[in-house]
């Protein structure tokens, strides 16, 4: 994704020059959309990235010299969220020059937002498997099918779509990655909603809508599905600063953060909540209790070695490698600290904690990690897909028996 050429500058070069840009071009009372134009121009939005697009081709290391700069002089960044984490980072690495020129700067200044359309009825572990088809029309293509789990698709502008495109062809080699504009009346999107009362995910349905751009080439879909779902086992939501200096561009930048964090703003539960744990032990007078006391170990125990895991995946992303199987320790990782969390938060309430709506304890909290947590150990690829991936990719056990490889996919019982 870099093209760095000659020897990096030094962090306290690169802490003075952002600070002294930042002093430069930083108006509280600029639009939004105007102070991300000039961050993404000037290289300092994402400064890991090429030159060419919105970077500086700088290491991960002083990426995060400038991030804690920002952070420092509580200037917005860029927006987040699937296009910023997701869709940018795959069109780096596989897009041609004219779909970066397109969207990179867009998706960056936040004039355009994405969702991801992978999931299929009968797709998702096995996404490969997807059915959705894709057909040339002149120029362009003609998309048909259902996609579902679609976060955020009712509000996206766009939508990185996987569509089948050759039946012929064993799965894995029929797939492309395509741009879907969310706006047209081919598309339909419907609200699902959640057993935990929120409604972030769609369905959506696809009637010969019509997609102009692919990512990479035909039939190399899985490639980018692949690159995907690397970024994505370390998407993160970020909470909006507590306290923020007034103007224009604070407050639109907190109206877009809050509208984007619509769909995520239970995802602190889904994680289990380890932070509530030993103050609600204390609140409810069971920290003296030995096996609350045992199970709280056992959950800091798994919360520690899950850091000092992540910590070494990132030391290796700041030394320019790309994100690799180790996403699949963390992201099990995070399951088994959900899981443990939210059976710690049952242990310590009881009963109470299944009771729900503002006057429940710590206003219902308790009971929505409860129904949250699930979601966790499913989202991004389920954790016996991760562990799948672990024995095949990192421990080299032999692969998991696959009966349509090599057999075209329109002869696989596939859904
Ligand atoms: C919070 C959340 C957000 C999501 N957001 C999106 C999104 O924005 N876009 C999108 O496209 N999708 C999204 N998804 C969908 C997600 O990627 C799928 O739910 C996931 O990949 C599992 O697919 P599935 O639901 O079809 O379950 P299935 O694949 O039907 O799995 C059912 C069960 O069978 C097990 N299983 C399946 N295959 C195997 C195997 N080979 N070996 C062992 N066990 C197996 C699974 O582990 C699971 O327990 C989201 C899901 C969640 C929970």
């Amino acid at each position: 994704m870099n093209d760095r050429v000659g020897a990096d500058p030094s962090a306290d070069a690169v802490r003075s020059e952002v600070a002294q840009w930042i002093e430069n071009n930083w108006n509280p009372d600029l639009p939004l959309a105007r102070w991300r134009e000039l961050l993404a121009d000037s290289g300092w939005a994402c400064p890991t990235w090429p030159a060419r697009w919105c970077g500086r081709s700088l290491s991960g290391a002083l990426g995060r010299v400038v991030a804690e700069e920002m952070k420092r002089t509580v200037v917005p960044g860029p927006p987040e969220g699937v296009g910023m984490m997701l869709v940018a980072p795959v069109l780096l690495e596989h897009g041609s020059d004219e779909l970066k020129q397109r969207y990179i700067r867009r998706t960056v200044t936040g004039e355009i937002t994405w969702c991801q359309l992978f999931s299929e009825p009968g797709a998702g572990s096995d996404l490969a498997g997807l059915q959705s088809r894709a057909v040339r029309d002149g120029d362009g293509w003609r998309i048909s099918g259902q996609k579902v789990w679609s976060t955020g698709a009712a509000t996206a502008d766009f939508g990185l779509l996987l569509a089948r495109t050759d039946w012929d062809v064993p799965k894995h080699a029929g797939i492309t990655a395509f741009v879907l504009p969310m706006r047209q009346k081919e598309i339909v999107v419907r609200p699902l909603r959640q057993m935990n009362g929120h409604s972030s995910f769609n369905e959506v349905f696809l009637d010969a809508a019509i997609a102009e751009h692919v990512i990479g080439e035909p039939g190399g879909g899985w490639l980018v599905a692949r690159a995907t779902l690397a970024h994505e086992r370390r998407l993160a939501v970020f909470p909006v600063p507590p306290s923020v200096p007034g103007g224009r561009a604070w407050r639109e930048a907190i109206a877009e953060r809050t509208a984007a964090a619509e769909p995520h703003k239970w995802y602190p539960q889904r994680a289990g909540r380890p932070d509530l744990v030993i103050p609600q032990a204390q609140a409810l007078g069971r920290s003296g209790d030995p096996v609350v006391r045992q199970e709280i170990a056992r959950l800091i125990e798994l919360a520690w070695s899950a850091r000092w895991m992540a910590e070494r995946a990132a030391s290796i992303r700041a030394a320019g490698q790309r994100p690799g199987p180790e996403g699949s320790l963390g992201k099990l990782a995070s399951s088994g600290i959900a899981r443990q969390a939210a059976r710690v938060h049952s242990l310590i309430a009881g009963a109470a904690g299944m009771l729900a709506g503002p006057e429940a304890l710590i206003g219902g909290t308790i009971a929505e990690i409860g129904v949250s947590v699930p979601a966790i150990s499913i989202a991004g690829g389920t954790d016996e897909i991760q562990r799948t991936i672990i024995a095949e990719r990192i421990l080299g056990l032999p692969r998991e028996p696959d009966v349509s490889a090599g057999v075209p996919f329109r002869e696989v019982r596939a859904g």
